[in-house]
């Protein structure tokens, strides 16, 4: 499904780390399908603010920005609260703001440890326990968890990270069993390696890590995981986001869904 197919007309999208990468183009996704979205993460407050009317003229929609730090439970719980402040209510929450940090268990630094934990983890807990009421009033809602391949599989010297989005896919089912009856779906994504600036960021340090050149992280680790050889490119991602939030992923509750070139299949 494209976002210029589905119709999200009238409903309000919250997407965590909207500011860059993954987030940015589900964002413009969302709003390219209709729907007002609220708009989440860190930057350059002038180019937040291009992105933020940009996206808005772009699609004919509303876009607001909060600036919640989801390492802060209470702010992260704000964000959904600012979207019904601002718009009377929330459909849609996306849960993808994320960072990563590479280095062996032995070096891996613990405050790493508890900011992945809190940004990857714990963030997508306070927005879901804050989203859930507002939805059962409705009784209707979309939560969509950005998960990873590494939520299914591990790699080595990324403890913190896999660990985190293990976590997400532990969330993602429990919760779905709870708001199944409340007209409310739950599910993840799990991208494979996908050319963001957190992927660029990533390279030099798997480079230290493990003791070889840029270009051969790029080659024999990332995509040497993805049998397609290939990046997943943003659209692939925003197409089923689309059609999970739509009326036709009504029945797709709890579950992970794998967009990684066949990474997992193997
Ligand atoms: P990115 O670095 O481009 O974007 C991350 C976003 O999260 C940014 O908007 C950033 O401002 C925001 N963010 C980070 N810390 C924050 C905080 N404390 N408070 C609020 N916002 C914060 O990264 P990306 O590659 O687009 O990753 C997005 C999501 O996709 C992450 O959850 C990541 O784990 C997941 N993912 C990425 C890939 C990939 O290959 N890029 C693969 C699988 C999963």
């Amino acid at each position: 499904m494209t976002a210029q197919t589905a119709n999200l007309q009238g409903q309000v999208a919250v997407v965590t780390g909207s500011t860059s990468g993954i987030g940015a183009a589900l964002a413009e996704g969302l709003a390219a399908a209709g729907a007002h979205v609220v708009l989440n993460g860190l930057g350059d407050k002038n180019q937040i603010e291009a992105l933020r009317s940009g996206m808005a003229k772009r699609h004919g929609i509303e876009v607001r920005y909060h600036p919640a730090n989801m390492m802060k439970a209470d702010e992260t719980t704000d964000l959904v609260d600012f979207a019904v402040r601002e718009f009377g209510r929330i459909d849609i929450l996306v849960n993808n703001a994320g960072i990563q940090h590479v280095a062996k268990i032995e070096d891996f630094p613990p405050e790493k440890w508890d900011a992945i934990i809190a940004v990857n983890l714990t963030s997508a807990f306070h927005t879901i326990r804050a989203a859930v009421p507002y939805m059962r009033a409705n009784q209707y809602g979309r939560i969509v968890n950005i998960s990873s391949a590494h939520g299914l599989v591990a790699s080595p010297y990324k403890s913190a990270y896999v660990s985190a989005k293990h976590g997400v896919m532990g969330l993602t089912k429990t919760v779905a069993l709870e708001v199944a009856e409340a007209g409310i779906t739950v599910n993840a994504i799990c991208p494979g390696y996908v050319r963001t600036p957190l992927v660029d960021g990533q390279i030099a340090d798997t480079a230290k890590a493990r003791g070889i050149c840029e270009e051969a992280v790029v080659r024999d680790v990332m995509l040497k995981a993805q049998p397609t050889k290939k990046f997943v490119e943003y659209d692939q991602l925003v197409g089923l986001l689309v059609y999970l939030v739509s009326d036709a992923g009504a029945s797709c509750n709890g579950a992970a869904f794998q967009v990684d070139g066949g990474w997992t299949a193997q």
